[in-house]
């Protein structure tokens, strides 16, 4: 595998065997295009040729049919997680999903995972960092006009629950300004918070890759996406793992928004982790790709909003 490693000893753009620089004259127009769909792996040159190539795919103005490129944007939370998963569950979650996705829809590429959100209802716990519901749809603001600079259509894809409001907020400023931009979150369904539902799609995501983990499928630029890290099977404490206040949300909601998760879970946990397994954990990934992928597929291009529109 020697040969596989940069030679550090070597200065970058050394003269090939012929003699001259590998290096690209200014201006030479380059035809490459990203090795893996995670835009923080490309260069810009890349991100111009998978996202404008004047003479045969003109960028597809807003509002128009015709291929679109697409900017995932995975959002989750650094925040407790019950005694047995880690504070970066959600932002894990969500950048799966998001590679998933991407890996079999063309013309995609996922932007680095947002790991703050507005988690304040968690704040009694240790290591939860939270920015907060204002910051974070500022954020997010900053962030679906800055990628709509190059991308045809930006989609958040958002993990923490926490996070909906200020999303929704931030979404519906992005498109009164004219952008094509949305948000999608998964519907796993079940317990609210590092329960059986959270326990199980962390179990599937720690499975290493000689048990056959099958969340890399090949992008749609035919390349194997390296694996999503770098999380390990130590990742769910097992052993630490137990029931909350397996309530139903409904019923907690007021004192939760009031005194915060750890006054009705003081484990904080919300559901019960009992029964959790890799298996529903993939089942439930999968689900939740497939619909992810299918609202990208059909995505109508007239929902678009008009500069200046209301939507
Ligand atoms: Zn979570």
């Amino acid at each position: 595998m020697s040969g596989a490693r940069p030679d550090r000893g070597r200065p970058f753009a050394r003269p090939t065997e012929r003699g001259r620089p590998n290096v690209r004259e200014p201006g030479q127009r380059t035809t490459a295009t990203p090795t893996s769909d995670r835009l923080a792996d490309a260069t810009w040159p890349e991100v111009e040729a998978t996202t404008s190539c004047p003479e045969t795919t003109p960028r597809t103005p807003l509002g128009t049919t015709g291929p679109a490129t697409t900017l995932l944007v995975p959002l989750g939370a650094t925040e407790q997680h019950g005694p047995h998963l880690p504070l970066g569950t959600d932002a894990t979650i969500a950048a799966a999903l998001a590679e998933g996705a991407a890996a079999r829809t063309p013309g995609t590429l996922v932007a680095p995972v947002l790991p703050y959100g507005s988690s304040g209802e968690h704040q009694d716990f240790p290591g939860t960092l939270s920015i907060g519901a204002e910051a974070t749809e500022l954020v997010l603001v900053e962030l679906g006009r800055s990628a709509t600079e190059t991308f045809d259509r930006v989609v958040f894809v958002n993990a923490h629950g926490g996070n909906a409001a200020p999303l929704a907020a931030a979404v519906a400023r992005l498109r009164d300004e004219g952008r094509d931009v949305r948000a999608w979150s998964p519907r796993f369904g079940g317990d609210a918070h590092a329960g059986r539902t959270e326990t199980s799609l962390m179990l599937a995501l720690a499975e290493p890759p000689e048990r056959g983990r099958p969340d890399q499928p090949p992008s749609a630029r035919g390349r194997p996406n390296p694996p999503i890290g770098p999380l390990r099977t130590t990742a769910v404490r097992g052993e630490l793992a137990e029931a909350g206040n397996a309530a139903p949300l409904g019923g907690l909601i007021d004192r939760l928004r009031a005194e915060g998760v750890r006054a009705v879970a003081p484990n904080g946990v919300l559901g019960d982790p009992a029964g959790a397994s890799a298996a529903e954990g993939r089942a439930l990934l999968d689900a939740a790709v497939e619909d992810l992928i299918a609202a990208l597929a059909t995505w109508p291009a007239a929902s678009a909003p008009a500069l200046g529109a209301r939507s």
